[in-house]
């Protein structure tokens, strides 16, 4: 299918680039220090709106992001370099979402322009910094933090102030081209417009406001049949909705049973949609022939006392049109224009979203047990990268305790020489 407002990714941070560990070696000097440079950070994962886009094609063909990882740390204290952030340009209105619980991670409109999706990793320390009094030439670095991924769902859900509905051939697309800079196909068969349009309506005296045109809305669209569910979303955040009716009754349809048909798609979609104010729009008035009822009538007869106001109009001669859209810009201006902004649902591991520092963790005393309980993501991290059963890591491991701050916590606490501590799957005894 030609339609690409949906698109699924794989996006992946920077790794931190690794300490290193490595010693001074100088003329004369048997042992020096410790000189292993600290690893890079690893690149960010980076969305941002660009106001030229609009639609998702560009993800088609490229479906893996991936920042730069961190380089490692080298001799001499030399820090590996930073991983470049990678930044992905989505059109305005585009809503990300987790792709195996489809919570929002983020909706790139309203104030949302542009958004550290993922952070990359911290570079690892070089081996310099784990030298102390009694360990003055450590083999240990730290490895950089992991990069984080996650598969993505977008959803490009356009941002307009109106949404045009109607059946194929109602003139849609002649309306849309007439009182906007859209310059949609028209012709006489049904989904010719395989991308809706978005177009700004420029009218005197007002602030002006953005129509959509939603193509393909067919009986059974709700339930998926045809193309119509696919433009369905993009009606979501329109405050007005244009019902476009053939009251010529060209093809032989019946503008009032048009009505109803297409608001039964609608309601069975999304009720909250169907409630959203309505005018119709009785179009090719101009080839209205004959003598008797003249069929505007009737529709007026059956919506206006529903409070749903009917609009002659030709979309094609620009008859009643102006009237037509001074009315739509006077429902708007009774209206919140606030662009519907979907809410946060889900929060990566760690990242500028989730406003949560990496090194969180929490020191705690379990009664119950008669245990202290330590326990936070960097712990966790720490413990799954540190051998306890060498020499060297069960030191780097003490070193930890104390420069986070942890063992202070402990004591703090009351912790008692002889008591335990449990941290994750680890259980072991306090002593100084
Ligand atoms: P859409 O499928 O709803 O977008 O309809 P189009 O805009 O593509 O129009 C379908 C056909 O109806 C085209 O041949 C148009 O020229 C014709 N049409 C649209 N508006 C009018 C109108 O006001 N008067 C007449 N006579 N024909 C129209
Ligand atoms: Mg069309």
């Amino acid at each position: 299918m030609m339609f690409a407002d949906r698109a699924r990714i794989f996006v992946r941070s920077g790794k931190g680039g690794d300490g290193h560990v490595s010693f001074r070696r100088e003329k004369y000097v048997p042992a020096g220090g410790p000189d292993g440079g600290d690893g890079g950070r690893g690149g960010d994962v980076i969305f941002e709106v660009d106001e030229g886009l609009n639609t998702l094609i560009d993800f088609r063909n490229s479906r893996r992001y991936k920042a730069e990882d961190g380089e490692p740390g080298g001799k001499r204290n030399c820090r590996g370099k930073d991983g470049a952030d990678i930044v992905i340009k989505v059109p305005l209105g585009t809503v990300i979402r987790e792709a195996g619980s489809g919570q929002v991670i983020t909706d790139m409109s309203g104030e949302n322009r542009r958004v550290v999706l993922l952070t990359g990793g911290k570079g690892g320390n070089g081996n310099q910094h784990y030298a102390t009094s009694t360990m003055q030439a450590p083999k240990y670095a730290q490895p950089g933090q992991p990069a984080q991924e996650l598969e993505l769902f977008l959803e490009l859900k356009m941002i307009a102030d109106v949404g045009l509905v109607g059946f194929p051939n109602v003139g849609k697309s002649t309306f849309l081209a007439r009182v906007t800079n859209a310059r949609p196909k028209i012709a006489n068969y049904p989904f010719t417009t395989l991308n809706p349009h978005l177009g700004v309506v420029d009218l005197e005296g007002t602030k002006g406001f953005v129509i959509a045109d939603i193509p393909g809305l067919i009986e059974g669209a709700s339930e998926g049949v045809g193309l119509g569910h696919e433009f369905l979303r993009h009606i979501e955040r329109t405050k007005v909705i244009i019902h476009i009716v053939d009251a010529a009754g060209t093809e032989g349809r019946d503008p009032v049973q048009d009505v109803y048909t297409i608001d039964r798609e609608l309601e069975a979609y999304n009720p909250d949609i169907a409630r959203r104010p309505q005018v119709i729009a009785a179009n090719k008035i101009d080839a209205i022939y004959g003598a008797g009822e003249d069929p505007v009538d009737a529709i007026r007869a059956e919506f206006e006392p529903k409070g749903i106001p009917v609009y002659p109009i030709s979309a094609v001669s620009g008859e009643g049109v102006r009237e037509l859209l001074y009315k739509v810009n006077e429902m708007l201006e009774g209206l919140d224009r606030e662009v519907t902004v979907f809410e946060r649902e889900y929060y990566p591991e760690r990242g500028a979203l989730s406003g949560e520092s990496a090194d969180a963790y929490t020191v705690s005393y379990d009664p119950e047990a008669d245990v202290y309980v330590v326990e936070g993501p960097k712990i966790e991290k720490m413990l799954g990268y540190t051998n306890l059963d060498s020499e060297k890591g069960f030191t780097f491991f003490q070193n930890f305790l104390k420069n986070t701050g942890i063992l202070e916590k402990l004591e703090a606490l009351g912790i008692q020489e002889g008591d335990t501590v449990r941290m994750y799957g680890l259980v072991f005894d306090y002593y100084k």
